[in-house]
């Protein structure tokens, strides 16, 4: 029934049914879930001796004195006036004709709208008014306003679905466990759309969000803990089970030139217990720039490697790769691996060889980007999957991991989110978090700079190359058109060296170079021939040059907080003090505000959590990528929520992992998916 066209069930012309289908609204389900964007509250109704001056009356009365006339520029006027038991109001419309033919003397009506006096009058000024009818749905109640569109606007919509509520909801199927509902007290499905559109009350609209906002994020839980079920499925014939090896890694931890820090701890025991298991990890470990993600990483591989698995790591862009190929490279040195290393520029033959290699068996290790989950790739036994920065990848690109046998999954992310978020973003995932530093980790001078200090910077800077130092300037995209930057970067760049430093080496690196350009500025960079870096965003994930202390960051409010901590971190990875240094041309409070907390907190995680109050989590990095649908009613920073959510969703996918005993939560699932994996 839901499923009915709209043209069968609406009475309007084809102009208004696609101006609906514009708008996705092509059945009368459709039009049903078509929720309130927000709500006037019309129920209060104040009498005409009480109207305000500067709020929206509602009012209640009858029509006399009604007349048009043409003013003398060519305008309609309409006036009236109405009355109710405590006096008398003017009222006055300019230019709609229709009124004369919906109202009379003697109608009884209820009027919204502002109040002017005008000749000692108290006038509503253009009000709108619905006619006295059994139920009011324009007012004196709790109002929905819609998203509107031209020729489509919240009253056109109120009235459409006003009827359709009283004799459709019925069809609504309540997909959510009956104990689930009772449990926590729900509304029916039914009962929560009827009272979305038109609460009752305040209670029962809080009620009907209550209820439909947690069944967004159930059924977002309950597609990732299916997920996770899915990926945890192997056939008898996988034994994906690999031990620790304690000797080993304690011996390989011993060698390093310091002591794990106990978050890293937690974690790479975390990491060797899942692996253990006969059925494949599926974690994310999420820890700020800096935190040592890699050398987890890197004990676990030994552990694979050493009960003879093959290792697939895959980073988001060349240069990470390659700096993730080379500081793997020199850990696990010592113990002779074959490891090698898949990009995009990696030649046709080589390749061949490689894959070669890797379908035999004789790799150990590859290292590479989106390489390696290309046609041809194969595998002869696969044991772990690493992704690093996995938001960068899309949901289906780690599924292909899945098609290499039954690997263990190791995601690793520098991008700390609040931990429910994690967990609806990357639900079916288990979460580690390394929420310490090493030790004797500096702490990161951070200045918001004023223009007319500008100068000085650039002396003081000056100073530091002299010493020996190394910086980063970063610039943002400048327009729309020029989506990698070049343009911004590149004039900069010019700047810079002409005016600016002249006596020093300077390095542009933009998204637009070739990879082995990028590769040689890096390497450059590294080696200390390069002392000041110009470049875009492509720096912002793991680069790691222990000599550069200063990060300069040009128009810094273009960025997000999270994403200028990422940029923070590429300095204060040596001994010497380093230092952020922000400019904007911004002079929004809301901007500065949010540059402040970058200069007072060094915690990524807590600039995260403000990132998520001030912009919400459709701004923040991986949303978007991570297929999350938008979200109607419920919110992704309801911690309390959310939690709620995934225990009920883990009650069911515990016992009944395929819904097979919940056919319409199935199908929910089903459709959620239709929409979600389109990368
Ligand atoms: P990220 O988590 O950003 O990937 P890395 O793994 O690149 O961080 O680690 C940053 C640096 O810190 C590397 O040079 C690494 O060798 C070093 N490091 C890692 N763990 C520790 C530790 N416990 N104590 C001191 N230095 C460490
Ligand atoms: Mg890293």
């Amino acid at each position: 029934m839901l499923e009915t066209r709209l043209k069968d069930v609406l009475r309007t012309t084809t102009r208004h049914l696609n101006k609906l289908e514009s708008l996705g609204i092509k059945t009368a389900g459709d039009l049903l879930i078509n929720f309130p964007r927000t709500y006037n509250d019309r129920s209060d109704v104040t009498s005409i001796a009480n109207l305000s001056l500067t709020e929206v009356n509602t009012v209640r009365g009858i029509i006399t004195h009604i007349f048009s006339k043409k003013t003398r520029n060519g305008k309609l006027m309409t006036m009236a006036k109405l009355t109710d038991e405590t006096g008398t109001a003017g009222i006055i419309w300019f230019n709609q004709p229709y009124i004369k033919r919906m109202l009379f003397n003697g109608t009884e009506v209820v009027m919204m709208g502002k109040a002017k006096m005008s000749f000692g009058n108290i006038t509503l000024q253009s009000p709108t008014f619905e006619l006295q009818k059994e139920e009011q749905i324009h007012s004196e109640r709790i109002v929905p306003v819609y998203h509107e569109t031209e020729g489509i606007n919240s009253k056109w919509i109120r009235e459409k679905i006003k009827p359709l509520i009283d004799e459709w909801t019925k069809y609504f199927k309540d997909y959510l466990p009956t104990e689930i509902v009772e449990k926590n007290k729900f509304l029916t499905l039914g009962e929560a759309i009827k009272n979305i559109h038109f609460p009752e009350n305040e209670e029962l609209l809080n009620k009907a969000r209550e209820r439909l906002g947690f069944d967004e994020l159930f059924i977002l839980q309950l597609r990732a803990l299916q997920k996770k079920w899915q990926w945890q499925q192997v056939t008898s014939a996988d034994n994906i089970s690999i031990p620790q090896n304690i000797e080993l890694i304690k011996e390989f931890l011993s060698k390093l030139p310091f002591e794990l820090t106990g978050a890293q701890k937690k974690t790479l025991y975390e990491i060797l217990l899942d692996m253990e298991k006969p059925y494949p990890m599926s974690r994310l470990v999420q820890g700020d720039v800096g935190s040592g993600k890699t050398i987890v990483a890197v004990a676990a591989i030994l552990n694979t490697v050493k009960a003879g698995f093959q290792i697939a790591l895959m980073a988001p862009t060349e240069i990470l790769a390659k700096q993730h190929y080379s500081s793997i490279y020199k850990f696990l040195l010592p113990y002779g691996f074959n490891i090698q290393f898949i990009s995009g520029s990696t030649t046709e033959s080589q390749k061949k060889e490689i894959v070669g290699q890797m379908k035999k068996g004789t790799v150990d290790i590859v290292i590479g980007t989106h390489a390696l989950i290309q046609e041809n790739i194969g595998f002869k036994k696969l044991g772990l999957a690493i992704v690093d920065e996995q938001h960068r990848f899309g949901v289906k690109q780690r599924s292909v991991l899945k098609s290499f046998g039954s690997p263990h999954l190791l995601s690793l992310s520098a991008t700390p989110i609040p931990r429910t978020l994690a967990m609806t973003l990357y639900g079916d995932q288990d979460l580690s978090v390394i929420d310490e530093m090493p030790k004797g980790r500096q702490e990161i001078i951070t200045r918001l700079i004023p223009e007319n200090k500008r100068i000085d910077a650039y002396r003081w800077i000056e100073d530091q190359v002299k010493k020996g130092r190394q910086v980063f300037v970063i610039c943002p995209l400048i327009d729309e058109s020029d989506t990698l930057g070049v343009k911004s970067v590149t004039q900069e760049y010019a700047h810079l060296k002409e005016n600016i430093f002249p006596h020093h080496e300077i390095g542009l690196l933009h998204g637009k170079l070739k990879s082995n350009e990028k590769s040689k500025i890096m390497e450059d960079f590294s080696a200390n021939k390069i002392s000041i870096l110009v470049s875009t965003s492509v720096v912002e994930v793991g680069i790691d040059v222990p000599n550069a202390t200063i990060m300069l960051i040009e128009g810094a409010e273009r960025f997000g907080l999270s994403q200028l901590h990422q940029f923070r971190g590429r300095v204060g990875r040596g001994e010497h003090q380093s230092y952020c240094f922000l400019f904007t041309g911004s002079q929004s409070q809301e901007a500065n505000q949010r540059l402040a907390s970058m200069v007072k907190y060094s915690s990524g995680f807590k600039l995260a959590e403000i990132d998520l109050a001030l912009r919400g989590p459709g701004e923040i990095y991986g949303v978007k990528q991570s297929g999350i649908p938008d979200l109607k009613l419920a919110s992704l920073t309801d911690s309390i929520s959310i939690e709620k959510a995934r225990m009920e969703a883990n009650a069911i996918i515990e016992v009944d992992p395929e819904l097979e005993n919940y056919p319409r939560l199935k199908e929910k699932i089903n459709q959620l998916e239709d929409v979600y994996v389109k990368d």
